[in-house]
């Protein structure tokens, strides 16, 4: 494996200096770990999340939408285990004042001695560890009063368990079927990181799919698969995507089995994905709690089960993390070096550029017609200012993966260049042409450069 020139800092630096994501309430001296997504960040994040709903929509005829509340009903999270067992260890340290996660002291740095992890300096003094709730909890209503606390959901996965019945009275769905929801999660992290890996404040992309008990390994494991082929069509390198079995110890209290699609971040190997077999524990749990039926019954033949539930749960941040950390490479162009993201193409935030060769001779109107015709079809950017190689360079580094040139040639016979992010080749094209060009290339499978380089 050739060595990768990324870091996580310069992923850090890109993100700020294009606009994909800055540091929340920067103006107030930041926030923690709390991010904004800028204009390209906002595209990326939508076409990452379009992919998602594209194969489990519209690719497929078993799975259904929802979008459901983020904040729901109290009992959900006593139903779900989260009330009571949706903690992590915590310590305090006396000397430096830093909390770490009891669990994960060999990540964590000494407050006074970064080289050392908390406990190895004599100075060190760790206070017992005690179980922190991760869960964001605030009230409803004007009063503070008993029965008005509420959480903000930790996950989306529960929204979905407790619109089931719902979904078998109106959906006219049976088992093998899913349902599918994209949106926020909020969890009180005690240590966040690594800019937006693990954040408070993060989006889900996480299907359902309930099953007769009899199939539920067979699922997960087509589920399994499914997932790996997601994140190796749109780019990520496969030498850096990786299952992991949890080991028994590991398991959550509801899951039978998990796996984790892992990918190897510059911080190691760690989850993107984790894909659960979580039994009929949720489906019970709530007909427990809410006294109603949660349950299938075939009409026909008068059989009746709780299904069980295979869920593959992403983040959608972490998501685009690895798309961006997979996608930044630097080369040499002319003896000058380039930052350039190599992003899938239906990743990329922009699919072309528009740029007038100079801001003369027709040239800009003509761009701006072509630009115009574009942008009906798909994302596209005009630019006229500065040296072309500078804007270029500015489009390499969004990932743009075609930048359309118009020079005096274009003003005689409607032709224009069409330039490569990756290869760097130009080829003529008609102005004519271009939309489908463009389309037909969108279309073809794509294979890191990285992969060859
Ligand atoms: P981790 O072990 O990293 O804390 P988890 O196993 O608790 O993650 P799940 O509950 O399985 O995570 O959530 C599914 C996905 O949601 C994760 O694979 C990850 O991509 C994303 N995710 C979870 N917690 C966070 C967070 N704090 N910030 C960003 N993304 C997150």
């Amino acid at each position: 494996m050739p060595t990768d020139v990324v870091t996580m800092d310069k992923i850090v630096s890109l993100c700020k200096r294009r606009g994909f994501v800055f540091p929340s309430s920067e103006i107030y001296g930041g926030l923690g770990s709390s991010y904004d997504y800028g204009h390209y960040g906002v595209l990326l994040k939508n076409n990452v999340k379009n992919q998602w709903w594209k194969a489990m929509l519209q690719e497929r005829d078993d799975v259904v939408a929802l979008d459901s509340a983020i904040i729901q009903h109290p009992r959900t999270w006593e139903a779900s285990g989260h009330l009571a067992g949706f903690t992590d260890p915590l310590v305090d340290c006396r000397t430096c004042k830093l909390r770490f996660r009891a669990d994960k002291l060999e990540d964590a740095q000494c407050g006074r001695k970064p080289s050392k992890h908390p406990g190895e300096t004599p100075d060190c003094d760790l206070t017992e560890a005690r179980d922190f709730n991760l869960m964001f909890e605030t009230t409803v209503g004007p009063v503070k009063e008993e029965g008005s606390t509420v959480y903000l959901r930790p996950e989306t996965a529960q929204g979905i368990f407790l619109n089931f019945k719902n979904y078998m009275q109106f959906a006219r769905k049976k088992p093998p079927f899913g349902i599918a929801q994209i949106g926020k999660s909020f969890r009180n992290e005690i240590t966040t990181g690594n800019f937006i890996f693990r954040t408070r404040e993060f989006e889900q992309m996480e299907l359902e799919f309930f099953v007769p008990p009899g199939d539920a390994g067979s699922w997960h494991q087509h589920w399994l698969a499914e997932r790996m082929k997601w994140w190796v069509a749109l780019g990520l390198r496969p030498d850096h995507l990786q299952l992991r079995a949890h080991d028994a110890d590991e398991l959550s209290h509801y899951s039978s089995a998990t796996s984790d699609v892992e990918y190897l971040f510059p911080i190691g190997w760690s989850e993107l994905e984790g894909i659960a077999n979580r039994g009929d524990f949720d489906l019970t749990q709530h007909a427990n709690f809410s006294g109603q039926k949660l349950e299938y019954v075939d009409t026909a033949t008068g059989e009746r089960y709780v299904p069980h539930v295979i869920e593959p749960a992403a983040g959608v941040d972490r998501a685009m993390l690895a798309f961006l950390v997979d996608a930044y490479d630097e080369d040499q162009i002319e003896g000058e070096q380039r930052t350039v993201l190599r992003l899938h193409p239906l990743l990329a935030p922009v699919k072309v550029a528009v740029l007038p060769l100079v801001r003369k001779d027709g040239q800009p109107e003509l761009a701006a017609e072509v630009y115009r015709e574009l942008r009906d079809h798909v994302q596209a950017e005009y630019d006229e200012g500065g040296a072309i190689g500078r804007r270029y360079r500015r489009q390499d580094e969004i990932g743009t993966p075609w930048a359309v040139t118009i020079d005096h040639q274009s003003l005689e016979d409607r032709t224009v260049t069409l330039r490569d992010r990756d290869s760097l080749a130009q080829v003529r094209v008609a102005i004519g042409e271009l939309v489908d060009v463009i389309r037909g290339r969108l279309g073809e499978p794509w294979r890191s450069p990285k992969l060859d380089s």
